[in-house]
C-alpha cells in the first residue's frame, strides 16, 4: 500500500511550542524536576541538577506521566510496549514517491511503515514488543526488533536492504493501559490492546491521563482537565483548547492559502 502520511511531526518540537504556548498562558514550566510523590494537594519533587528537593502546591495534581505514571500513583497498571524505528538512506531504497505500508507476513492486522522524511531520510518502523520489569529511562532499540524489521522490508523489495545499511535506530515506550485482570491466564498481545487514552482518579485525588496518541494530545488534555476541575470542584469556564494556536503556529488564512483577511 502507498501512503502520503506519518512525517508532519517533529514532537521534540511540539513539546517545545506547547510549553511555550502555556508559559505565554501564565504557565509555570519547571524543566529537569522529578515528581518523587503526588498527592491531590501537591508534589514533593527534586531539581536533578541541583539535587535539591521541595514541595509544590496546588488546587490539583494531574499525573501525565506516560509509561512512569504507575510508578507515582496505586492502582494505575502500565503495560509498556517498545516501538523501535530504523534510519536508512535514501540510497538504500532507491526513488520512493511515497510511503509504505507492508503487511507483516502471517498477520491480519499489522503493517511495517516506510517513512520517507523532508531531509531525505528514510524511517522503518515499527515493532510492537511487551517490555517487562523495571522501566529503563533511554530505551535501546535490540538487534531482535533490527532484524524484525529488515525482514518485513525485504519481503516486498526488489533490492536487499542489509543491517550495514541501517544508520540508526531509536526506540520509544507506548504508555498503553493494562486492563486485563490480575488472574487472567494470557494477557493480550501489546499490539491489541487498546491506544485510546484514559483518566483515572485515585482513591486519594489525584487524576491520571494515559495511553492515548500523540494525535488525540488535546482531547487527552481537554478530559484530563476537566475530570481534575470536577473533582477539585474548583471554578473554570469552557475549554478552548479546540481553537487555541500554539506559539508559532501560521495564521489559519495562510494555511488554508486565502488572502489576509
Ligand atoms: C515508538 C512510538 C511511536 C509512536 N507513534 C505514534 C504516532 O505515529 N502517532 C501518534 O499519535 N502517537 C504515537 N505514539 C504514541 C505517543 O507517542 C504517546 O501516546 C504519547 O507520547 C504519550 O504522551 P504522554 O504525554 O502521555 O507521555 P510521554 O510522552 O511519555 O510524556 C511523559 C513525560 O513525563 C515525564 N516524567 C515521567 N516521570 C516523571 C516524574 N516522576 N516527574 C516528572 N516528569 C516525569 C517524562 O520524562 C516524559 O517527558 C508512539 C509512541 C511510541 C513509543
Amino acid at each position: 500500500l502507498l501512503s502520503w502520511d506519518g512525517r508532519l511531526t517533529d514532537d521534540a518540537r511540539l513539546v517545545t511550542a506547547l510549553a511555550r504556548t502555556a508559559a505565554g498562558r501564565g504557565a509555570r514550566i519547571l524543566t529537569r524536576v522529578r515528581a518523587l510523590e503526588l498527592t491531590a494537594a501537591g508534589a514533593r519533587v527534586r531539581d536533578e541538577l541541583t539535587g535539591e528537593e521541595g514541595e509544590i502546591r496546588a488546587r490539583s495534581v494531574v499525573n501525565a506521566a506516560g509509561v512512569w505514571a504507575g510508578g507515582l500513583v496505586d492502582g494505575v497498571r502500565i503495560r509498556p510496549s517498545r516501538g523501535t524505528h530504523l534510519v536508512l538512506r535514501p540510497e538504500s531504497l532507491g526513488p520512493l514517491t511515497a510511503g509504505l505500508h507492508i503487511p507483516v507476513p502471517g498477520e491480519t492486522s499489522r503493517f511495517v511503515l516506510v517513512l520517507p522524511q523532508d531531509d531525505g531520510r528514510v524511517y522503518v518502523g515499527l515493532t510492537d514488543e511487551p517490555v517487562d520489569g523495571d522501566i529503563p529511562d533511554v530505551t535501546e532499540p535490540p538487534e531482535t526488533d533490527i532484524g524484525f524489521l529488515l525482514d518485513v522490508l525485504c519481503s516486498v523489495l526488489h533490492v536487499p536492504v542489509r543491517r550495514d545499511d541501517v544508520v540508526g535506530a531509536f526506540a520509544g515506550l507506548r504508555p498503553l493501559l493494562d486492563t486485563t485482570p490480575e488472574h487472567a491466564d494470557a494477557p493480550p498481545r501489546t499490539a491489541d490492546i487498546s491506544r485510546r487514552h484514559a483518566v483515572l482518579t485515585s482513591p486519594d485525588g489525584v487524576v491520571t491521563v494515559v495511553g492515548g496518541k500523540l494525535t488525540t494530545y488535546r482531547r487527552m488534555a481537554e478530559d484530563a482537565v476537566d475530570a481534575a476541575v470536577r473533582l477539585r470542584g474548583l471554578a473554570a469556564g469552557p475549554s478552548r483548547t479546540a481553537s487555541l494556536p500554539l506559539v508559532g503556529a501560521a495564521a489559519p488564512h495562510v494555511l488554508a492559502g486565502l488572502p489576509a483577511p
